[in-house]
């Protein structure tokens, strides 16, 4: 790489932390939620039993993803019918969970089955005063009404900006106006949003990533979540490359440029080792928000940006930063 190179770089990252220090306070945010045991010499999980994911399908999914295949509902809780949703919460809530995500695998449709859940739901809300989170998947207008009605604190849905992806990785028979329709609900009945990109989800490439950046500008959402495609064993992609990282920079720049007053935070999904350390310092360059499961180095690293750390063991997605 010539200097030239190297200062063109360097004056987009200066450009994109200048966009954050117009916009926000200097904090920047460390999650470590209790989807999984976290302890680095910065940062050491206290309480990992504060926020639980649910899967109200268990293990199990129609869609079976390529690059899931319904692995990622593994390591929740799986709701048992004869217990119910509310009596889980009330026993998870005893033993000192504040919060909980409540997912699950899809249906043909790409829609979580949330419709039976909304009367526990609100319940868990009312009774118990936890925050719930909530993976929809696909919505129609009347579960984006009853998601409001039964008081969950926030929605998160993976946002797909290309057909191709959503036919040949989700193996859905749909386009992504219907991703764009299901956040026009959300924003409808004042849902606080929280969408995800899959960054390389197209088997490693870049393809919708832009588009699905665009269709979320639109709306007025509490936070954007990226994440990066993790080649899982057991998968049809656990051979596939995770994206370059020249291509996630590119990403992080024009995010942080396009939603300059959104928080952008990074999610839990992402590879591991050196491509971790990576683009963890990438996106303290870029001026993101917030980090889940910080790589090691990465909260003096921003410290050393002038950033003062804040470490919450909720989710990403939960922040109020
Ligand atoms: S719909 Fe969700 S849980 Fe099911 S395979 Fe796809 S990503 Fe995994």
């Amino acid at each position: 790489m010539d200097s030239g190179v190297v200062t063109a770089v360097e004056s987009r990252r200066a450009e994109a932390f200048a966009v954050r220090q117009e916009n926000f306070c200097d904090t920047i945010s460390f999650f470590a939620p209790g989807l999984k045991r976290f302890s680095t010499e910065e940062f050491q999980q206290k309480t990992p039993q504060a926020f639980r994911p649910v899967s109200l399908t268990g293990s199990a999914c129609a869609l079976q993803c390529e690059h899931c295949q319904s692995k990622i509902l593994e390591p929740m809780i799986p709701l048992n019918p004869k217990e119910g949703l509310f009596q889980l919460a009330k026993r998870l809530h005893q033993n000192g969970t504040t919060g909980i995500l409540i997912s699950g695998g899809s249906d043909k449709a790409g829609a979580v089955p949330l419709k039976k859940y909304f009367p526990d739901i609100a319940r868990i809300k009312n009774e118990l005063g936890m925050r719930v989170m909530v993976h929809t998947g696909l919505v129609d207008r009347e579960t984006a009404r009853q998601l409001k009605e039964a008081g969950v604190d926030g929605v998160m849905i993976d946002i797909i900006g290309a057909d191709e992806t959503i036919r040949e990785v989700y193996h859905l028979n749909t386009t992504t106006a219907a991703y764009e329709a299901s956040l026009a609900y959300f924003s409808e009945f004042g849902l606080s949003i929280r969408p995800h990109i899959i960054l390389g989800l197209h088997f490693g490439q870049f393809l919708g990533e832009y588009h699905a950046l665009e269709m979320i500008q639109r709306y007025p959402v509490h936070s954007l979540i990226l994440v990066i495609l993790t080649p899982l064993v057991g998968t049809h992609m656990q051979n596939v490359p995770p994206p370059s990282l020249e291509d996630i920079e590119e990403f992080f720049y024009r995010a942080r440029l396009q939603m300059p007053k959104t928080p952008i935070m990074i999610g839990c999904a992402r590879p591991l080792g050196d491509h971790k350390v990576a683009v963890d310092h990438l996106a303290v360059d870029y001026g993101l928000n917030g980090i889940a499961y910080p790589a090691d180095g990465v909260v003096a690293y921003a410290r050393e940006k002038g950033l003062k750390p804040k470490f919450f063991e909720d989710s990403c997605s939960c922040g109020s930063a």
